[in-house]
Formats: C-alpha cells, structure tokens, sequence
C-alpha cells in the first residue's frame, strides 16, 4: 500500500509558537509528503504570517507548499493583488476556500466583498496565473509550460457544509469548483470511513472527477475534540469521545487519537481513497504516528 499524504498546519500565533513552528515543519518534512498546506486566517489577517511559513516551505525544505486563500471581504482589485502576489512568491498551489464570516457576523449579512464563492476564487485564481504567464512571455509567446502546473484545490464537505439546505447543494457546489477549474478537492474532517466513502461514490455518480482527498484530524485529547466538533459540527464519534473522556493520562489519550484515525486512514484506504490529508495541529508526533502505523512513510513516492 503506497498512496501520498499531505499536512496542514496553521500561521504561528506568537513568537514561541513560530520558533517550535519550524522544528515540527523540519520533522513533517522528512516524512516525504506530497505538499504542506498553510491556513489562512478569517479576513485576511493571517496574511503575512501565512506567507512566512510558505516561503519558509519553499527555502528551508523541499516540500511543495500549498497556499489556503479566502475571498472574504476583498473587492475584485484586491482579489487580484493578493494571488499575484502569492504567485510573485513562488506558490502554485492553492486551496481557493469562500471563507467564514468574521466573528460577530452572521451568514446572512454582507461579509463577502466581490467574489461570492469559492468557485468564483477558483477562476480568479487561474486567470490572474495566466495573465501573469503572458505577461512573462510576452503577448503572443508560445505558453509556458509551468502555467499547467498552478494546482487549485477547494474544500469539500462529506457530512454537508453546516449552511447547505439539502444534500445535493454540496454536490452542486463541488461540481461547480470543478467546472471553474479545480484540480482537487480535500475534505472536512470526519469520524466515520462511510461517511467519506459514500460522499465520495456519489460525488462520481454526480460527475465530479477530480480527486477527493480525505481529510483527517487524530484527536489526541477530550478537549481537542470538543473544539473540533465545535467547529466543524460533525457528528459526535462516541466510542472515540467515551474513550477520550475516561481517561485522565494524556499519553493515554495521545494513543486512543492515534489509534482511531490509523483505523480510519486503513478503512478509506481499502475503500480506495487516493491520498490523506492530515490535519497537523502545527505537532507532529500524532500524525506522523499514524502514517507510522501504516507503514506509509518513506515509501509515499506517488503525487495526486
Ligand atoms: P463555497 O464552496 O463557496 O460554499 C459556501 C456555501 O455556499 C455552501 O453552503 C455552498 O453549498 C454554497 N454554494 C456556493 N456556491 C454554490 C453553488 N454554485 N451552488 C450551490 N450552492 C453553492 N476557512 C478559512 O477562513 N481559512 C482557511 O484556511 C480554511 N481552510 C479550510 C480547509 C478545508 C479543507 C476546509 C474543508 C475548510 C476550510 N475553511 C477555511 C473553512 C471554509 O472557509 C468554510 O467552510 C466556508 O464556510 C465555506 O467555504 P467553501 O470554500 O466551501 O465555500
């Protein structure tokens, strides 16, 4: 079994976390991944600090660094300005996400700025990469070949995003991310391998072809699940949550994490998932574990 993995990690929040930040990127490094996201934060404020760590990625280790954009609250001119210079940068590869609104703002409020989807990021993504490419060119020049190489990825979401109102809805908006020009997906976490599976056999039957990449969190303690379900409103996977809950050593509850999403990496794995995306926590040592138990490292040599 050799299929890719990836991680995500998030923009430091201080110095101490920046300083940790770069060991555990060095250690998640030499594991060998396909690519290391980096979030970006609710209106734009992690701008910077995402940019540091994806330039970090690309001068200190031989990781392909994957990008998350929001169209929060820009006007189209910003928009622009802010893929061009992610791409000035060097990044080719971008997760193209709508985004939340910000704290204190609800849904149903004007948060959004020009672009209303993260299909609509998708296109824009693209066309300020081929512009850009012209431009580099010259007008008329043969096109470059590294202009096919710009990966954008969008997010998916097996259980439904928590607004959508019926079930196709998440299928329709998939499909058309897909359509806009997304060259993959990658998915809210879960607890449960059908519900990856089932989202992702009827995705196909819907006529979404690009790879769906399951993303997984390993929750190490009681409270990193709470948050998590808090956050994503997943369903809550109760013997995972009664296990965590009753127990008070944390290496002990490190090891339910880890034991529970190696079972579900396995079983998406046999059902045929292409890759795995592991949702880091900015640590190492529980995502790592897993592909460990999986015997996945060093032997991962296959892109999506
Ligand atoms: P969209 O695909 O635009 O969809 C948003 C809503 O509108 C959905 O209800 C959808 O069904 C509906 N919709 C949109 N277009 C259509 C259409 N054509 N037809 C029908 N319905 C439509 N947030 C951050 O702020 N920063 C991050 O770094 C970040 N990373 C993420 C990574 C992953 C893997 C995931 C799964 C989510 C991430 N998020 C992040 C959260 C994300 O921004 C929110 O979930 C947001 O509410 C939806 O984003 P989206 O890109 O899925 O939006």
């Amino acid at each position: 079994m050799t299929i890719p993995y990836s991680f995500e990690l998030f923009p430091p929040r201080s110095a101490s976390a920046e300083l940790s930040l770069w060991d555990t990127i060095q250690v998640l490094a030499a594991t060998g991944p396909d690519f290391m996201s980096v979030t970006y934060g609710a209106n734009g404020s992690s701008r910077k600090s995402s940019l540091q760590v994806l330039t970090y990625l690309l001068e200190q280790t031989p990781v392909h660094p994957l990008a998350h954009l929001t169209c929060v609250g820009s006007s189209h001119f910003e928009a622009n300005r802010l893929v061009r210079e992610f791409l000035d940068a060097g990044i080719t590869s971008f997760l193209a996400l709508r985004g939340d609104p910000p704290a204190g703002v609800s849904e149903d409020d004007q948060f959004l700025g020009d672009l209303g989807s993260a299909s609509e990021l998708v296109q824009l993504i693209h066309r300020v990469q081929a512009e850009r490419a012209q431009y580099a060119t010259g007008f008329g020049g043969r096109i470059p070949e590294h202009r096919a190489r710009v990966r954008v990825a969008v997010a998916a979401f097996p259980n439904g995003h928590p607004r959508s109102r019926r079930t196709n809805q998440d299928l329709d908006t998939l499909m058309a991310k897909e359509v806009s020009g997304a060259t993959m997906a990658i998915t809210q976490l879960f607890f449960h391998a059908e519900d990856y599976l089932g989202f992702v056999a009827d995705a196909r039957a819907f006529g979404v072809t690009i790879p769906i990449l399951p993303g997984l969190m390993p929750a190490t303690s009681p409270v990193r699940l709470e948050r998590i379900l808090e956050l994503t409103g997943e369903r809550r996977p109760g013997a995972l949550s009664r296990a965590l809950h009753a127990s008070d050593s944390p290496d002990e509850q490190l090891s339910i994490g880890i034991e529970h999403s190696t079972a579900l990496a396995r079983e998406i794995i046999d059902g045929g998932a292409p890759a795995l995306h592991l949702y880091s926590f900015n640590q190492h040592q529980a995502v790592v574990s897993v592909l460990d138990e999986l015997n996945l490292i060093n032997q991962s040599k296959e892109t999506v």
